[in-house]
């Protein structure tokens, strides 16, 4: 029922249920919340008389009344949503309390000092929550008078002292708001639940709801607790456990305990908790009773619990249960243990794995234990943890880690780090950047090339100077957990890999292959660039054939790295993609050059300047995504097609010889119409067979296949699929020209406007557009396997590593996704989960 009580409330109903000692008490439902809302906060009719009937059977059942001189009943009011949002929302403890019922406890309990302890406790957090008091008006008076007496903790404090400080307390929440606290207790009551529903809209919640997807309209549910005390002296105690331990997921009892405390004394850090294991020594009963209760909860429930207890006189209660949240070495440990254990089955176990997480495993990390405060924070765009000095320029950089003021999740930036598996914290906003300058600017701070930073791309802050690192490791852990979703899933996992070092990450992390290899990025290496300017620029046919004989043996020795690192396993090698003025110096640049040398220089230098600017000049678009590029490149200057191909089928003869077993796929990017690939592959086809008869081969396959990233493309699949063996998404560009933006223009400006207001439900570069490009995709599958039963299809770009994308092109029906090598767990951890979800469905 826990979209009735919330998360806290069913929790506790159902240790009730199971005989695991809970106080008494009485949930107000998520229904009321949302009634109340409705009504702009009035109400909802016979709301409050239902609420006075439950307090009646409470007061009844326990024998107090709620605020009463003698024996009185003091409850907690308790917020508890659907979704755990710990710290977001408000409780309030002790309420009832009053100048009388202070005594009529301190008389019942014959400990004044426990009595006055309590009533102090309430005036703040009512006065906090309530009435909105500042809660760092009381902190201050606290620590004023623990001054006064010299008193280092709160315990120090005498009977009189606490006395005066319920005193002072009153005082203060007058002050602020110009009235007494209400003392009439079921009036407390009442206006303590407004204040746990309104405190669903609070505006740390909204941001919380939003970070974490969760709707804004299911509101809270408010627990009404009979209080238990920790804080009635030395055989009380208040405290959190977890039933395994939630950082590395060992099986052990892991938790804290303060005594004579109440609440969040042991959370807040007020005093220094003690370990769980001690409780054993000064609490023997209910330590028992507590680790009897863990196993109860864990076996129960077939997960690892989070749970907050309180010893009152050495009697033991239970105050919440929930799944314990953990790092991802954990989730894989305890998934792990948990099946050997014979609590839960694999399939279980995969669903609840998070896949996004595992992320987090293959970067190394920052130390856990750090105390270091954060200089500011962006997005965590790119998960682990870099040290390094800042540099302000690309040339002089060989990153460790990516830090940018502006940009989104799948910038460049980030796209690039994590493809990398660099950590990267994106669009820092409060940073201001100096590149002449060299600066770095944080509020006051400025820092320059000579200082050190640490990034933590997990969470996306950034700290002054080198804190310390912990290094990832594929755990066997990692292996078992991933070798079950192996055996579920449906979709093939490749990477996207450049060079024969990604390759054999890859492999290691699992991939079947190579959905997509870039061969443009091997032309930008700075040996290379001047070859690849001079094949560009050359003015006679001959001149650029001897720049592509250049490039050519350049080309067939990345091929082999990544054959070999892949043998026996596809590899899908794309023609050249971007325009050529890609590889030129930069317009602007150029200029600035020529008049520099126009003000003094060289006149040889001047003139060769001059030319290569009227060059750059004439080959520039207004937009070059949708320009001279991809097959309209190579169908212009089919030569480079050629060497090309010929770099790839020498590369696949030299492995072979080896006596490996590369499987060529050659790809031609950014088809539009069947007679540019049919054009294509003639030259591709007559390329390789003339390799092939050279070397006297003849059972080298290879095959000849397209990227589909363009609307007509994937509306005309069906004749394109007459001259492709495979078909490969390209989602990025599909992207980009289904909806009509600019990736690079739309994530800083109206793309983050758009998600903000909920205008798109997602960043579609992050997150596959089902309704638009997903239908392309369909279509262009569907289209493709009627005219070729046998075609491949298989997805590149960022998202064949997301989880959601993951789950909806595994609905789709293509045959594989290709991400980058850091992703491939996740998404093969993602396609078992979308096999499961599907199953699951069918099942309902
Ligand atoms: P949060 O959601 O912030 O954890 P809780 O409602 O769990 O807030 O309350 C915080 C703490 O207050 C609990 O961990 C517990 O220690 C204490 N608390 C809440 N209700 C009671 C109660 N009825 N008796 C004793 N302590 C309580
Ligand atoms: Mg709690
Ligand atoms: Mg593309």
């Amino acid at each position: 029922m826990r979209s009735l009580l919330g998360g806290k409330g069913a929790g506790v109903a159902e240790m009730r249920r199971i005989g695991v000692p809970v106080p008494d008490g009485f949930t107000v439902t998520t229904a009321a919340c949302v009634a109340a809302m409705r009504g702009g906060g009035t109400w909802p009719d016979g709301l409050w008389g239902e609420i006075q009937a439950h307090l009646d059977a409470l007061e009844r059942r326990t024998g107090r009344v709620l605020g009463a001189a003698e024996r009185p009943l003091l409850v907690s009011v308790r917020s508890g949503a659907v979704f755990s949002m710990p710290g977001m929302m408000d409780t309030i403890l002790n309420l009832g309390i009053s100048e009388q019922s202070a005594a009529g406890l301190a008389a019942e309990s014959g400990d004044p000092r426990f009595a006055w302890d309590s009533y102090r406790r309430f005036v703040q957090m009512y006065g906090e929550v309530v009435e909105g008091v500042p809660g760092q008006a009381f902190e201050d008076e606290l620590t004023a008078l623990k001054d006064r007496r010299g008193a280092r903790q709160d315990t120090d404090l005498t009977v009189d002292d606490l006395r005066d400080l319920t005193a002072t307390f009153r005082r203060v929440a007058r002050e602020s708001t110009g009235h007494d606290l209400p003392t009439e207790p079921r009036e407390q009551l009442r206006r303590a639940i407004d204040a746990v529903f309104a405190s669903w809209d609070s505006p740390r919640a909204q941001v919380y709801r939003r970070l974490n997807d969760i709707p804004d309209d299911l509101g809270t549910a408010v627990n009404v607790m009979q209080m238990v005390f920790g804080n009635k002296g030395g055989t009380s105690a208040t405290g959190v456990c977890f039933t395994r331990n939630p950082a590395t997921g060992a099986k052990e009892r892991y938790g804290e305990f303060l005594l004579d405390a109440q609440g969040e004394d042991v959370v807040a850090g007020i005093r220094t908790p003690r370990r769980l294991q001690e409780l054993e020594t000064v609490l023997p009963e209910a330590y028992a009773r507590l680790m009897s209760a863990m196993d109860r909860l864990e076996r129960h429930y077939g997960d690892m619990q989070d749970i907050e207890f309180t010893v009152e006189d050495g009697t033991l209660y239970l105050l919440q249960v929930r799944t314990g949240k953990r790092t991802a070495a954990a989730a894989l440990k305890v998934a792990r243990d948990l099946v050997a254990e014979g609590l839960i089955d694999t399939e279980t176990a995969l669903r609840r794995i998070d896949p996004a997480q595992l992320d987090q495993l293959l970067h190394p990390a920052l130390d856990p234990d750090h105390t270091a405060t954060p200089l500011t924070h962006g997005l965590n765009a790119s998960p682990g943890a870099a040290v390094g000095r800042l540099v302000f320029d690309a040339d002089t950089a060989a990153a460790q880690g990516v830090l940018t003021a502006h940009g989104g999740m799948t910038s460049h930036a980030a796209v690039v780090a994590r493809g990398m598996g660099k950590p990267c914290v994106a669009g820092a906003g409060d940073l201001r950047i100096d590149a002449d300058a060299r600066t770095l600017t944080i509020g006051g701070t400025v820092l320059t090339d000579a200082d050190t930073v640490t990034l933590d791309g997990t969470t996306g802050a950034v700290y002054p100077g080198a804190l310390p690192l912990v290094p990832p490791r594929v755990t066997d852990d990692f292996s078992t957990v991933l070798g079950w979703a192996d055996d579920v899933r449906r979709l093939g996992v490749r990477a996207n890999a450049d060079t024969g070092a990604d390759a054999v990450r890859a492999r290691e992390l699992g991939a079947e292959g190579v959905g997509l290899c870039r061969t443009e990025h091997m032309f930008m290496a700075t040996d290379r660039l001047p070859v690849v300017r001079r094949m560009i620029l050359a003015d006679t046919a001959a001149s650029r054939q001897a720049a592509l004989d250049q490039l050519l043996p350049v080309q067939q020795a990345d091929f082999e790295e990544i054959f070999t690192a892949m043998t026996g396993l596809p590899v899908a090698v794309r023609l050249i993609d971007p325009p050529l003025h890609e590889f030129l110096p930069d317009l602007v640049e150029q200029s600035l050059l020529v008049q520099r040398l126009e003000a003094g220089g060289e006149p040889g230098e001047l003139g060769q300047a001059r030319a290569l600017l009227a060059r750059i000049t004439s080959m520039a678009e207004a937009n070059p995504m949708l320009g001279t590029r991809g097959v309209r490149l190579t169908l212009l200057h089919p030569e480079i097609g050629v060497m090309q191909t010929r770099a790839i089928v020498r590369a696949a003869l030299a492995v072979r010889a080896r006596g490996l077993d590369p499987r060529v796929e050659i790809m031609v990017p950014l088809v539009g119409y069947a007679e540019e690939l049919r054009r294509m592959r003639e030259i591709v086809v007559a390329t390789a067979d003339e390799e092939l008869a050279a070397a006297g081969v003849t059972d080298l396959a290879y095959r000849v296949g397209t990227m589909i990233e363009l609307p007509r493309a994937a509306l005309t699949a069906g004749e394109i699929a007459e001259h492709a063996d495979f078909f490969s998404f390209g989602t990025n560009d599909l992207t980009q020209t289904t909806i009509g933006v600019s990736r690079d223009d739309a994530e800083g400006s109206f793309l983050a406007a758009y998600l903000e207001e909920g205008i798109v439900p997602a960043d579609p570069f992050a997150s596959l557009d089902a309704d638009g490009v997903g239908e392309l995709v369909r279509t262009g599958v569907e289209r493709g396997l009627r005219t070729r039963p046998d075609l491949e299809t298989g997805v590149c770009g960022e998202h064949g590593g997301d989880p959601a994308s993951i789950t909806l092109l595994d609905r789709i029906g293509v045959d594989y996704v290709s991400c980058s090598p850091y992703r491939i767990p996740v998404a093969r951890l993602a396609a078992a989960r979308a096999r499961l979800d599907d199953a699951a469905r069918d099942d309902a």
